[in-house]
């Protein structure tokens, strides 16, 4: 990239200029013309079920078009409940259903434990303040939402308190500023201090604990197996057709129950965007769960990041918080020029870049895709080793110095805030069918607020085992 080193000579003069806050109507307007939740772009009509005439992502209506050409005859197996997915949810739901002593198979597309939930970093929104109420959680959640099912909300603001003794006596840690006292954080939208946080990574111990409680409990575990289909009739779900990956060959899994958590659909990149999600995270549970019948809500918002490495290579995809841009870096296009307050929110920030790049003032990468270039190298080294965390020593590692390299950046995907349709045990409108975690819509409303969305695939999942194994 030649011309890069011409655009930061112009950058550098102009550097301490901030460009303005937009006044409420001009950030509306930006809203409205270029955030991907109002644009037509990248979208299709749906042309059959129960959403019929919305618009989806392309690539969502691609796999629910998708057939698969499976044998007539096949393997065989049942169970009493089957578990689909092992993220946060699935892991919980299993775990929930064996310990009332069902037999309970869980089957997941990839190795176990492959998720977003692993890559969740900030943490958990739980009302622990001493200030703090779930009534007040389930207000801020509320006011971001717009159209949150409000019984649901109760749900998980108040089961959540119960999450974190269940977490813990199987081994989680979180943050604690004393002995008897959790460290928590502020989060975007929330009006307590609620984010409980692990060493500014939790995904990973949370999956270590799920996974272990797992390994210990009499679940049968079968990993590489992806659900392709619901085997239902007359409104009933009776068990999954599954695709054994290693093997190539598919099999009929029967049970007295299901529950679906095969998170959101990240893994396509939704309207051709660059995404953080997991590459197992493939709408794959909403198209066979909305071809069975199941209501789709809220389909048509979808939560971007805007800051999303997209060059240096090696940090792709990476997440670049919005404490570099809190800390002094900005956002510029490829005439140097800044475009928008880096403070803005993430709505407007992903609406404005997109505005830069339509408008052909983004910065082009050697593999086609555009971006804009954040001055991030700008900050003092200690702030910028700190609010970077692990993109600073990947940078490192690969050659790049980040105290003279630009990052540049882009709008990428991050939370399916819709999903299916569910009732507060995760009970779908087909009989014997449940779902819990990103899968599902309602809970969020339109806009999801940080940590909320590991509360609500714990809550869900456990509710949802707990139910079918009752009902079994
Ligand atoms: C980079 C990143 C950071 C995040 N940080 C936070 C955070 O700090 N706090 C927060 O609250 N939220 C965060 N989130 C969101 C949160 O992690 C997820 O929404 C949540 O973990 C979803 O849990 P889940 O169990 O519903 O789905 P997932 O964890 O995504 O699990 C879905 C599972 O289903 C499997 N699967 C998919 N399709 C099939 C199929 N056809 N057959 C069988 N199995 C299948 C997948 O392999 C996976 O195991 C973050 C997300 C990302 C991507």
């Amino acid at each position: 990239m030649k011309y890069l080193k011409e655009i930061l000579a112009i950058i550098d003069e102009h550097s301490h200029q901030k460009f303005p806050i937009l006044k409420p109507e001009e950030r509306q307007s930006l809203l409205e013309v270029y955030h991907p939740d109002n644009s037509p772009r990248g979208k299709e009509e749906l042309t059959f079920g129960p959403n019929k005439g919305q618009l989806l992502p392309k690539e969502l209506l691609n796999i629910m078009l998708k057939t698969y050409n499976y044998p007539m005859v096949m393997e065989e197996d049942e169970t009493d409940l089957l578990v689909i997915g092992s993220g946060g949810a699935g892991i919980s739901a299993a775990l929930e259903a064996v310990s009332k002593k069902v037999k309970v198979m869980l089957v997941t597309k990839d190795k176990v434990g492959a998720s977003n939930t692993v890559l969740a970093r900030g943490g958990m929104a739980v009302a622990l303040g001493t200030e703090d109420l779930p009534s007040i959680h389930i207000e801020d959640t509320l006011k971001a939402g717009n159209s949150n099912n409000v019984k649901l909300v109760d749900v998980m603001t108040r089961e959540a308190l119960n999450i974190v003794p269940w977490l813990e006596k199987m081994g989680m840690d979180f943050d604690k500023v004393d002995e008897n006292k959790y460290r928590l954080i502020a989060g975007a939208g929330h009006s307590q201090k609620r984010v409980m946080t692990y060493k500014g990574f939790i995904g990973p111990r949370l999956m270590k604990t799920l996974i272990n409680a797992l390994r210990n409990s009499r679940v049968n575990v079968v990993p590489f197996n992806q659900s392709v289909e619901l085997i239902c009739e007359e409104n009933q779900c009776l068990g999954a057709v599954v695709y054994d990956r290693l093997k190539h060959e598919y099999k009929k899994i029967w049970a007295k129950a299901v529950v679906l958590t095969t998170g959101g659909l990240g893994g396509l990149n939704p309207l051709g965007f660059p995404t953080c999600n997991h590459g197992s995270i493939c709408g794959e549970g909403l198209a066979i769960a909305y071809k069975s019948g199941v209501k789709l809500i809220d389909m048509d918002s979808s939560q971007f990041h805007p800051t999303g490495a997209l060059w240096p290579e090696p940090i792709k995809g990476m997440l670049i918080s919005e404490g570099v841009r809190s800390l002094g870096a900005s956002l510029y296009n490829a005439l140097g020029k800044q475009f928008v307050n880096p403070l803005e929110t993430r709505d407007v920030v992903t609406a404005a870049i997109i505005k830069e790049i339509i408008e052909e003032r983004g910065i082009k990468l050697p593999q086609g895709e555009m971006g804009i270039i954040m001055n991030s190298y700008a900050l003092p080294e200690e702030a910028l080793r700190k609010s970077l965390g692990n993109i600073y020593t990947k940078l490192l590692r690969h050659g790049y110095n980040p105290q003279t390299t630009p990052i540049i950046v882009g709008p990428t995907y991050h939370y399916q805030n819709g999903g299916l349709a569910i009732d507060d045990n995760g009970r779908t409108t087909i009989k014997g069918l449940w779902a819990a975690g990103e899968v599902t819509g309602g809970i969020h409303g339109k806009n999801r607020l940080g940590g909320n969305a590991l509360t609500d695939a714990l809550v869900f999942g456990r509710r949802a085992g707990y139910d079918a194994a009752q009902m079994i």
